[in-house]
């Protein structure tokens, strides 16, 4: 068996609670797994110890793991067993059924006695996800009821970390090998963060839907991105797979991260919107303020007209259509529909109005409006169903509608209060909901925010809630 790596460490700890900053080891079981370099069975190293807290195990912590004050009474300190640790962790890949738990505790444990841990850390989970992507439940009790794996101590340290080696023996049997090492890899790419950037600036990140906000020298941010996990993201902006010239130049500017978690995918791309806008970062010019959006209305039947963002009323958007990211590419739109349909330049305002036939006419692209060979009705009609497909679909409520959004893994819950494709606020509880509903400000018009609502509209993907049915 070619093993992913030719030393591996399967991890486990148990711990009095589970911040990795505030509460401490009881206990650490680590197999090593050594492959062997004439190509035999590997070696296999099981080890475990438990260790003394200092400080009380919670009750309901002693009836989880089992581990109880009296056991680690007179068993060693962390600081007495760090060197054997570091020696048994020592060139291995750690595995760990969560990683960052396992990984953070230890490099807590190490810096409070005035030492730094760093391994590469490869999470079970994720690679139990990777590779069984489309299975239900990651947890170590589904994995081992998955792959029928034989496991005594669950819940102690060197039990649960026997499990994560048998978990990959058991791959091993049902996946091919390279299929494996090519998942290893993916997972364990370590992005190569910008220097100036501290080691564990992506340990910091959390897994979860937000914004990432990219610090320069100055107070302002130089970018501001969103993601349904954030420190995958982040680590796609430095990972030397792909760079585009603004992760580029982002490499050399950044200094620090922010983030901000959000309950969903909607909300990220509403508070990204919000805070380019107000913050304008040098490198987002994508969504930077687009003063020149707008749409089209048809103006004296059939003459398409533009309306900038500005001038729109929102209550009004159901006869217009669009949005357009500026006039020109209205205009660009208009053409392309004008060739597609035989339009003419002429009656669609993309020419100046004069005598005889438009360019399209000359061309034989245009039906003849121009000339009389097409009643101007006709033509408006055409025109008309023409733009069906680009039109701002009327606001099926009588006020504003609600898009709740969950994450059950944060025990959050952001409900986004829309009308007319405006986005008026977001409330986290019923308190800061009463208070947006009842003092609705006026809606304005925001070309990401309707795209982004239009777009998921069109889609039948966009749950909203009449506010006056409440939520459910
Ligand atoms: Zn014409």
């Amino acid at each position: 068996m070619q093993l992913f790596a030719p030393s591996i460490a399967f991890v486990d700890l148990e711990t009095t609670g589970t911040r990795a900053a505030a509460d401490r080891i009881t206990e650490v079981g680590i197999v090593r797994v050594d492959a062997d370099v004439r190509g035999g069975p590997p070696s296999i190293h099981e080890w475990s110890s438990l260790v003394d807290p200092e400080v009380p195990i919670p009750a309901v912590i002693q009836a989880l793991t089992g581990i109880t004050d009296a056991m680690v009474a007179g068993a060693p300190t962390f600081s007495s067993i760090a060197a054997d640790i570091e020696e048994r962790l020592a060139d291995c890949v750690f595995v760990a059924h969560n990683a960052r738990f396992d990984h953070g505790f230890l490099k807590h444990a190490f810096a409070r006695i005035g030492r730094t841990f760093s391994a590469r850390p490869l999470c079970t989970v994720r690679l139990s996800r990777r590779l069984f992507p489309d299975v239900q439940g990651h947890s170590l009790d589904a994995v081992v009821a998955r792959h029928r794996l034989t496991v005594t101590d669950r819940h102690r340290a060197l039990g649960d970390a026997r499990a994560l080696w048998a978990f990959v023996e058991a791959i091993y049997r049902e996946i091919p090998a390279d299929f494996i090492a090519d998942a290893v890899q993916r997972i364990l790419r370590i992005p190569s963060l910008p220097p100036q950037l501290p080691p564990d600036s992506l340990d910091c990140l959390p897994e979860m839907p937000g914004v990432y906000l990219f610090y320069g020298d100055n107070a302002l941010p130089i970018y501001v991105g969103k993601s349904i996990n954030i420190r995958e993201r982040v680590a796609a902006h430095f990972s030397g797979d792909w760079r585009s010239e603004t992760d580029l130049r982002l490499s050399q500017e950044i200094r620090r991260i922010e983030f901000e978690e959000t309950a969903g995918e909607l909300g990220a791309l509403l508070r990204e919107a919000t805070l380019v806008k107000s913050l304008l970062p040098a490198h987002n010019r994508a969504l930077r303020r687009k003063e020149e959006a707008g749409v089209l209305t048809l103006a004296d039947g059939g003459v398409p007209r533009y309306v900038p963002a500005a001038a729109i009323d929102v209550a009004e958007l159901a006869l217009t259509y669009g949005p357009f990211a500026s006039r020109r590419s209205a205009r660009e739109a208009l053409r392309a529909i004008a060739a597609e349909h035989a339009l003419c330049w002429r009656r669609l305002g993309l020419e100046k109005r004069a005598d005889g036939p438009c360019f399209q006419r000359q061309l034989k692209r245009c039906a003849g409006a121009c000339v009389g060979v097409e009643a101007i009705a006709d033509h408006d009609r055409r025109t008309t169903a023409a733009l069906a497909p680009l039109a701002i679909p009327r606001w099926p409520f009588a006020g504003p509608a609600l898009i709740s959004e969950r994450n059950a893994m944060r025990d959050r819950t952001d409900v986004h209060v829309l009308r007319h494709w405006c986005w008026l606020g977001t409330a986290r509880d019923e308190g800061e909901l009463a208070a947006l509903l009842d003092a609705p400000p006026h809606p304005q018009f925001d070309i990401d925010v309707a795209r982004l609502l239009l777009k998921r509209w069109k889609r039948r993907s966009l749950a909203l809630v009449d506010v006056t049915q409440g939520l459910c």
